[in-house]
Formats: C-alpha cells, sequence, structure tokens
C-alpha cells in the first residue's frame, strides 16, 4: 500500500517512511492512496479474535511493508491485560476495550484503562512499540519534542519510556495543569523523559515547539521528531477499536451502530470515518463538540470557520478545546473526491480568510456521509454527569459526557449507539465534584500519585534556552 498527500505534492511512500514523519513536505497529511476493504465474511471471521488478534488483522491492511509476523508481535507486546488494566477496577479487562450497555441502545466503548487513563494509550503504546522496531532496524534515533496541555503529552511518556533509540522533550505550561495531569507526568523518573516547564502558557509551549521544527537543518541534526495527532500510525491504530465495539455490540454482519465521539483534533473520529469506508457497517458517526464548536458550524452549514486561540474558550471538557482540527483535511479531501488541487484551494482559502465554503455539491457529500455533530455546554456536560449517575450509577468524564449528549440527540430507540469514552473521571475530578458533590474514586495503580516525588526542569519562556538544553541531553 501506498500513501500520498492530500496537497498531492510529494512522492508516494510505504508506512514506515511515513510514520516517522508529521506533515508531508508540501503541507499536507498523508493518507493511503486507496483504503483497504473488509468484506463482511471477513468481518464475521473476526468475531473470536482477541483485540491484539484484532489489530494485528486491522493494521497489517495499513503497514504492508511491514512482515504480518512483525505487526503480530508489536500488538500482541502492546495490547496486554497488564497494560489496559490499569482504570475502572470492575472492567472486563480481558476485552482491552470492554463495551458496557448503559441502554439497551446506548453502549460506552472503554478506552481509557490503559496507563495514563485516556483513550490516547489505545494508540500510543502501539507507536511506541512500533517506533522502537523501526529505529532499532537502522540502528537511528529519534527526540520527540512536544507540548501538552495534558493528556497527549503524559500519553506520549508513557509510552515511549524505556523504549531504545528514543527520548522525549516535553514542553508545559507551569502550572496551568489540573494538579492529576502534573503529577502523572512529572512523577516519571525515567532517563529518557525529559519534562520541561515553561514560564508562559500552552501557545507560548507550541510556538517553541513549531519554531525549532521549522528549523529544518536544527531538525534534522537533532533527529527531532512528532507524534502528535497527525500521526497516520495513530490513527490506523484508532480504527481497531471501531471494529472491536461493532464486533461486540452485533450478532450479524449487516446490523449498523453508530457512534458518537468526543472531538477536538479530529484524530479519534476520523479514525471512525476510515472504518466506514472500509466497508465496517456504521451508520452514523456523531462528531461531539464543546462550547468550542467549529465542527459543529461546519456540520450544519458546510462553512467551516477556525478561530484562533484568543476566541477559543477555556471549558471544562479542555482536551476538546480545538478551533482547528488538525485531522479535518483527510475528511475534506474524500468529500471533495480526492481531488488535491481542491484541497489546495480550500486550504489556501482558510490562510488568507480563516474560513472556506464547499460548493452546494460538495455539502450534498457531506450530507450523505453520515457525519453528523452536536454541541455541548458546561450545563449540558454537568446535567448529563449527574443523569448518568444517577440513572445507571455510571460515573463519566467531563469529555465523554459530551459524546453522551451528543448521542442522545440522535437515539431513536432503534439502532445502536456506542460513545467512545475519552477518559477517566479521575482525571477531571473538580468537574465531577462540580456536578455530585463528590470526588471520583482513584485507580489502585494512581492511589499515591499525588505524594510522589515530582521531577521537572524549569526554563523561560526562551527558545534558546530550549534548544540549550537540547543540545546538553544530547551531548553536543
Ligand atoms: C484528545 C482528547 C479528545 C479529542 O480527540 P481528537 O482525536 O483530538 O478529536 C477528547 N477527549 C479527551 C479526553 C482527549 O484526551
Amino acid at each position: 500500500m501506498q500513501y500520498i498527500s492530500t496537497r498531492g505534492g510529494v512522492p508516494a511512500s510505504t508506512y514506515t517512511e511515513i510514520v516517522l514523519q508529521g506533515l508531508a513536505r508540501d503541507g499536507g497529511l498523508f493518507v493511503p492512496k486507496e483504503y483497504p476493504q473488509v468484506s463482511l465474511e471477513t468481518l464475521n471471521s473476526w468475531r473470536g479474535l482477541s483485540y491484539a488478534q484484532l489489530a494485528t488483522a486491522v493494521i497489517s491492511l495499513f503497514a504492508k511493508d511491514l512482515n504480518r509476523s512483525t505487526v503480530a508481535r508489536l500488538c500482541e507486546s502492546t495490547y496486554t491485560e497488564e497494560t489496559y488494566c490499569q482504570g475502572r477496577p470492575d472492567s472486563d479487562f480481558k476485552k482491552i476495550t470492554p463495551l458496557v450497555w448503559l441502554e439497551k441502545d446506548l453502549g460506552i466503548l472503554e478506552l481509557s484503562n490503559g496507563p495514563t487513563l485516556a483513550f490516547k494509550d489505545m494508540a500510543m503504546q502501539y507507536l511506541g512499540a512500533l517506533f522502537e522496531y523501526i529505529l532499532g532496524k537502522s540502528e537511528g534515533e529519534l527526540n520527540i519534542l512536544g507540548a501538552t496541555s495534558g493528556d497527549t503529552g503524559s500519553a506520549a511518556e508513557y509510552a515511549m519510556k524505556g523504549r531504545k533509540g528514543i527520548r522525549v522533550f516535553m514542553l508545559s505550561p507551569a502550572e496551568r495543569m489540573s494538579q492529576f495531569q502534573r503529577a502523572q507526568m512529572y512523577s516519571l523518573n525515567e532517563e529518557n523523559i525529559f519534562n520541561i516547564a515553561v514560564k508562559g502558557n500552552f501557545d507560548d509551549c507550541q510556538d517553541i515547539v513549531k519554531k525549532i521544527s521549522a528549523d529544518l537543518e536544527y531538525k534534522k541534526s537533532r533527529h527531532i521528531g512528532a507524534v502528535n495527532s497527525i500521526n497516520w500510525a495513530r490513527v490506523a491504530a484508532q480504527v481497531v477499536y471501531y471494529f472491536s465495539g461493532w464486533l461486540q455490540a452485533t450478532n450479524s454482519e449487516t446490523e449498523k451502530v453508530s457512534f458518537a465521539v468526543p472531538s477536538g483534533n479530529f484524530g479519534d473520529v476520523l479514525a471512525g470515518w476510515i472504518a466506514k469506508k472500509m466497508g465496517l457497517p456504521i451508520d452514523k458517526l456523531i462528531v461531539a463538540t464543546n462550547e468550542n464548536d467549529v465542527l459543529y458550524e461546519f456540520f450544519r452549514t458546510g462553512r467551516y470557520r477556525i478561530r484562533d486561540a484568543e476566541h477559543t474558550f477555556v471549558t471544562s471538557s479542555p482536551s476538546m478545546d480545538i478551533s482547528k482540527a488538525s485531522n479535518f483535511e483527510r475528511y475534506v479531501f474524500d468529500i471533495v473526491g480526492r481531488d488535491a488541487n481542491r484541497v489546495c484551494e480550500l486550504w489556501h482559502e482558510l490562510d488568507v480568510n480563516k474560513e472556506f465554503m464547499l460548493t452546494a455539491s460538495e455539502w450534498q457529500t457531506v450530507r450523505e456521509s453520515g457525519m453528523v455533530a452536536s454541541r455541548s455546554t458546561h450545563e449540558d456536560r454537568l446535567n448529563c454527569i449527574r443523569e448518568v449517575w444517577e440513572k445507571h450509577q455510571f460515573l463519566v468524564d467531563p469529555h465523554t459526557a459530551d459524546g453522551i449528549n451528543a448521542a442522545r440527540q440522535f437515539q431513536d430507540g432503534n439502532s445502536k449507539i456506542i460513545c467512545l469514552e475519552t477518559a477517566l473521571p479521575t482525571k477531571f475530578a473538580h468537574t465531577i465534584h462540580e456536578a455530585l458533590g463528590f470526588n471520583p474514586p482513584i485507580p489502585e495503580v494512581y492511589e499515591d500519585l499525588l505524594s510522589r516525588e515530582q521531577r521537572v526542569i524549569e526554563r523561560e519562556n526562551d527558545i534558546e534556552q530550549i534548544k540549550a538544553f537540547l543540545d546538553e541531553k544530547l551531548g553536543l
């Protein structure tokens, strides 16, 4: 299988070539030339598989230049009960992503029982194993430089810790993260993980990463890479749990299921779109947004109007506080008939005017695509957390609550909707307390988290100081 760019300006490449890269050199995103197809017969034959076997079957379709036995080894070492049993104590860990039914037509796919208690572990843990394998073959090294305001940074660190050939330099805004998130990252005591607290906000951290990455000479000589949500290996690994959710929800291969997906950078719901394009019988993909409702506006009107950081609200589902969804371009590429010139045109318009509007026929394609959206407010979130707790004694985090709230708007008493659980409530205790008047339980592995010793390097909001620190650690 070959990968091409959504902007059409780079030669076709293989899976192992693109997974260590971020953006394609033409500014586009890598996508498979064609989506692999899974027949209903094959789908049915996957019913008895373990999660690791299912992941092997799905990821192999995308990783054509790796031996199937290599993919199997990576998946078997990644998707283990030991790694994914750290969240809800009463979960069915053997399934890795157990589906629990709140109502006969509303299920929650548990994706947050991994090491950092958020769904990002599902793909990031696999990425760690994959990178170590690829680097090991070429005796290469990779220095991952990132900025985080919470979930991504910790998922990356827990996936990369102790991996040969890999170091992680993670910038975070000092004093701006939740107590739990801070403790989760800063308590890691690993030789290849460097937490750098920058005196500034998340945008300042992000700016430093962007500037360093734009210096191609520096980037190349220091083997700097990223693990952000546009990484294809992450997206492909996320496709797996849509198959898992569907297989758990159905008995017959023709039954359609809808998914509600708390969304920010559009990576999670894009994986659902790809699963659907591969032939998985998905009815609707419901994009759940919070007050940062750029995608909600798009799916109502065909108009995509991004906002800058200043006009992005700080909400109680913070991991969805995004007003420019980095993976959205991959979906639009499909909508415009995979016409790279049209994508260039639209994204040029976006650069200049901060918005674009689809043509009537493109908009028609969106409406027929089965993707719809919903918006939740802080009040909706609190009400949903309360309602689900009172009705079902099930505790959901604020992001998952946005997903359930979205699912509610499309529930017809007939077809099944699965809401993806994107984090555990303990990560956002403050909002749970506001909704219910008590703190969520802390999983056993993290009981002593807040009292663990924390290690963090402090630096000014100054690119030269960060570069100097990197060079020192790289022995330059
Ligand atoms: C990252 C994240 C999201 C958003 O996922 P995208 O793939 O960026 O759309 C939602 N909820 C939580 C808890 C997250 O960490």
